[in-house]
């Protein structure tokens, strides 16, 4: 008889575990607390981006942090209130913003980007997933020469150390690769590489293909708490009742912390609330996804729909839609696109990034409870890493030989 698994938290890891584990040959239960895709992963901007290799901490990231606090509508910002795990991870944080700490979490970045890259790949012709998938790369778009200029020395570091190079357009040439921009810019970064896909389509289409293939998911049904025997759990107390399995995976994004008791390990993850507005496709629409790194916006253009979003709050688990926020989206793509925005707006929403302060994300086994495997903590890449990190769960479950080294995701290390 097949092993059984309960897959706790139905984003997009978590689908990717159930997806990978089902595979296996495990008989799969996801359960949410709300709907499945209803935390960080629906309203994301859908890059698939393996271009994204250096963390937020690089050197004078603490610098660029505290000049924003003072600066009216900022992209990011920090609520700062009596919070000990919010100072403790802004230390940690900080102490990170140095070139030898950033290195080494973009040496354990990569790998799982670029495994998840394939493995997109790889879903897509064996899946064919109804998600708008496209190869069509990703563009850094600069106003400012100055500014435009000094990625510079960021593409040469990432071209050097992690093969990773982009494509430099001058001025209007930027037009050709991309003619919804407004002619007189500076110019843009081009990643061949990287790929998007419509994040709410995935979630629909991948949950439908892993319920055709055996796996169940259950709305509305919150983790309690562990029933624990011997080292191990035997099963998840939940609002539904009690569930027994043969193993776990924790992968409830940015609420893991208030989930972890017990498992024997720190869980420093943070809230980085992000806004998307979604639209319908505006006459003159891009054809390649971009970010304007100056105002911090990123936009994404899907067969069926049109988005803007980004921002990044240390606010905590606060649940508003800030309309000051929205106005940043709209007024940070203004400046480049020829016709930024169309009516009527879709849909408003915000999404809690898990937020680790080394910039990676945990992927191992709970050191107090050897059946439980946390999934978690996937910063602002969690739609770029799911597919590499349900494959590394369904292989440390299955104890397979892992495709990817796992040491940079223990769970031991902070
Ligand atoms: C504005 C914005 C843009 C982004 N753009 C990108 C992008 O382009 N590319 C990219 O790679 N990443 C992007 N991200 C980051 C990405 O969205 C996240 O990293 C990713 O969605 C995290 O997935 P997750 O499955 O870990 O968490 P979530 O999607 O948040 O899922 C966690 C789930 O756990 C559930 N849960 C919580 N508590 C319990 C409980 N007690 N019991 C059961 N279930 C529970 C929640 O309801 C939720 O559904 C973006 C994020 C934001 C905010």
């Amino acid at each position: 008889m097949s092993q059984s698994v309960i897959v706790i938290g139905g984003g997009v890891v978590g689908t990717s575990c159930a997806y990978y584990l089902t595979r296996a040959g495990w008989n799969v239960t996801v359960i949410d607390r709300g709907a499945i895709g209803g935390g960080s992963s629906a309203g994301n901007c859908g890059f698939v981006c393996p271009s994204h290799v250096l963390p937020l901490t690089e050197p004078g990231m603490v610098g660029k942090g505290l000049a924003s606090l003072f600066q009216k509508n900022s992209a990011l910002k920090v609520k700062f209130r009596l919070d000990p795990a919010l100072w403790s991870w802004m230390y940690h944080f900080a102490r990170r913003c140095n070139e030898r700490d950033m290195l080494e979490a973009a040496r354990g970045i990569q790998p799982i980007l670029e495994s998840s890259l394939h493995l997109y790949q790889q879903l897509m012709k064996d899946e064919a997933l109804d998600c708008e998938w496209h190869e069509r790369g990703l563009f850094f778009v600069y106003r400012d020469r100055k500014e435009f200029d000094a990625y510079a020395p960021t593409d040469r570091l990432l071209d050097e150390k992690f093969h990773c190079p982009a494509e430099r357009i001058e001025g209007d040439a930027v037009l050709e690769r991309e003619p919804a921009l407004k002619p007189g810019l500076a110019g843009g970064w081009y990643y061949h590489e990287d790929a998007h896909l419509r994040p709410d389509r995935l979630m629909k289409a991948w949950r439908a293909n892993v319920e055709a293939s055996g796996g169940t998911f259950r709305e509305n049904c919150g983790f309690q708490g562990f029933i624990r025997k011997n080292g191990s759990a035997s099963a998840v107390k939940t609002t539904q009742g009690e569930l027994t399995a043969d193993a776990f995976v924790m992968a409830a994004g940015a609420w893991t912390p208030m989930l972890a008791e017990g498992l024997g390990c720190k869980v420093p993850i943070q809230p980085g609330k992000g806004y998307s507005i979604t639209m319908p496709r505006p006459k003159i629409c891009p054809n390649v996804p971009m970010i304007f790194p100056e105002t911090r916006v990123a936009v994404t253009p899907f067969d069926s729909g049109y988005r803007l979003g980004s921002t990044m709050e240390f606010a905590g688990y606060d649940e508003t839609i800030d309309p000051s926020r929205l106005k940043i989206l709209r007024d940070g793509a203004a400046p480049y696109l020829q016709e930024p925005e169309a009516e009527p707006v879709q849909q408003t929403w915000f999404g809690w990034r898990p937020m680790t302060y080394d910039g990676l994300p945990i992927i191992d086994r709970a050191p107090a409870i050897n059946n439980v495997m946390i999934a978690a903590g996937h910063n602002m890449l969690g739609l770029s890493m799911a597919t590499g990190t349900g494959k590394l769960v369904a292989e440390m479950l299955n104890g397979d030989e892992p495709l990817i080294d796992p040491k940079p995701y223990r769970s031991t290390r902070f």
